[in-house]
This record gives C-alpha cells, structure tokens and sequence, in this order.
C-alpha cells in the first residue's frame, strides 16, 4: 500500500496492465470489497506467493508429485526457496553456500518485469514474485540464520519458539512468525489498511537511497545479527516490553522502506520507455 501511494500514475498504469495478463486476477477482484481494481490487484499480487502455499494447484518439489500445469502458469511450484536466503549471523557458522536464492532472483525477477522483449505472460508471472520479495528481503529473519554447534540452521528463527505476552490471542510462535507479524497481520484490507499505512508513511519518510537489492539483504542480515533474537539464554525466552518496543520500531521502518523501494524500483522498470502518449503498440 505504502509503495501504490508512492508510485506515479503512469506506473500504476503499467503495473495494472500487467497484473491483467496475470492467471489468477479474476480470483484476486473476486476477492475485493469494490474499490480500485488496479489498487486491489497489486495489494493480492503482494501476497500472491504466500497465498500458494496453501493452494492445492500448486506443489513442492520433494514434497509432493508436480500438480497439472494451468494456462497462463509456467508450472505450479511453489518457490519456496525464493523467498529468503539463510546467510548465518554467527561467525565460522553455517559452512557452504547459503540456502535460499533471493538474492539471485531480485535480479532476475527485475530483469523480466522491465524487459519488453519477455512476453507479457511471463512479466505477468514475474511482478507478483518481485513485490513480494522485496518485502521480504527487509524482513531480517528472510535474510539470515543461527546456527546451532551442530551447524544446522534455525531457518531463519522458524526453529526458535518464543513467548510473546504482547500478542492478542496465541503467545507461543516461533522468533520467524513474531518478526513477520510485527508490522500488522497480512489480511489487512480496505480502511484498516490503508489507515495503517498512511501512519507508518507518516512516522517513517522515504530513505535518502534506494540503494540495490544486496544492500536492503546486507542491512536486514545487520538487523538479525544485532536486535533481532531476544538476549539471553532461555531456550524459549520471552519477549520483554523494551524489546518488543524495539522491534515493532525496527519492523515498521522496514516495511515503509520496502514500500518505497519498490514503488521506486517499479518506475525505473515500467516508466522510463517512451512516453505514454507516444506509443500505440498495445
Ligand atoms: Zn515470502
């Protein structure tokens, strides 16, 4: 929401054009209240790749055999891997590469969604991919790890459980989930989302730097080294009242960051073509 209000017409325009060729937009309207289709569209691509995880068209390699492909798709996988990269905030930890490949597919992503030579059916498929995930490289935990002694991974704080006195119904969660939530809960819609957005935008002013993807997974990997996991060494500690205070401060900045960045990055792919007027290819 923070990245539409900060995206021109022109680009709103263009990203509208291209959710439309997207296979799941008539699902994404019959979902709205009314409103802006083009504003709903780009809200329910947002959340497009955690949305499959739960959808029985779609499958995990490993998991499950391949779901039939349907028209307008590529496949049906799920990506799981894209959606973070597992770099370890204890030194000496975590030997070999890294799991996960957002970074790699910020780049790669970008590269589709700006390329007018890609048909529209895979810039389509590529849009709803590359706003989710530069949401999640600002979330610290999709950037980064702990590592145990016996050198596995808590894959990302999905393996460390926490209590948190703050949350309104269940307080045992993992440090992944508390991090995720911390910004408002993902079915926001309507009024309560834009309200929510318009005061973090308000608290939080657009960074003087877009700066690239590797710099906005550097910055969330610092934040996971530094303020992320709760101090001491209770093996399921509970969240105090200064840290909570902390990190809810540390995840709204974050998410307007994102939102910015990508209302950003959005324009120079989709915006810096001809001029609107001076084209009638479509
Ligand atoms: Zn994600």
């Amino acid at each position: 929401m923070i990245a539409w209000e900060s995206m021109d017409a022109g680009t709103k325009s263009a990203v509208g054009q291209l959710l439309r060729q997207h296979p799941d937009y008539e699902r994404w309207q019959a979902r709205a209240h009314g409103g802006d289709p083009e504003l709903t569209a780009f809200l329910e691509a947002s959340t497009w790749p955690d949305d499959i995880r739960k959808d029985r068209r779609f499958y995990t390699t490993g998991r499950e055999e391949p779901t039939a492909t349907l028209p307008g798709f590529p496949d049906m996988e799920r990506r799981l891997h894209w959606h973070y990269v597992d770099r370890p905030v204890n030194p000496g930890a975590g030997t070999g590469p890294a799991a996960g490949v957002i970074d790699r597919q910020l780049a790669v992503l970008a590269r589709i969604v700006g390329d007018r030579q890609a048909t529209m059916a895979e810039r389509a498929y590529a849009l709803p991919w590359l706003i989710h995930l530069v949401g999640d490289a600002h979330q610290p935990l999709h950037a980064a790890s702990r590592y145990g002694p016996d050198g596995q991974s808590d894959n990302g704080g999905n393996l460390v459980s926490i209590v948190n006195p703050f949350a309104a119904r269940y307080t045992s969660m993992s440090l992944h989930r508390y991090w995720d939530d911390l910004p408002g809960p993902p079915w926001l819609r309507d009024g309560r989302l834009a309200s929510a957005a318009r005061s973090l935008a308000a608290l939080h002013r657009p960074p003087t730097s877009p700066g690239t993807p590797e710099q906005w997974l550097d910055e969330s990997w610092r934040l996971a080294r530094e303020r992320v996991y709760p101090p001491g060494d209770d093996a399921v500690p509970t969240i105090s009242a200064t840290f909570h205070e902390d990190a809810l401060a540390i995840a709204g900045r974050r998410v307007a960051e994102a939102g910015y960045r990508l209302a950003d990055l959005l324009q120079r792919l989709l915006h810096s073509g001809p001029r609107r007027e001076d084209r009638n290819d479509r």
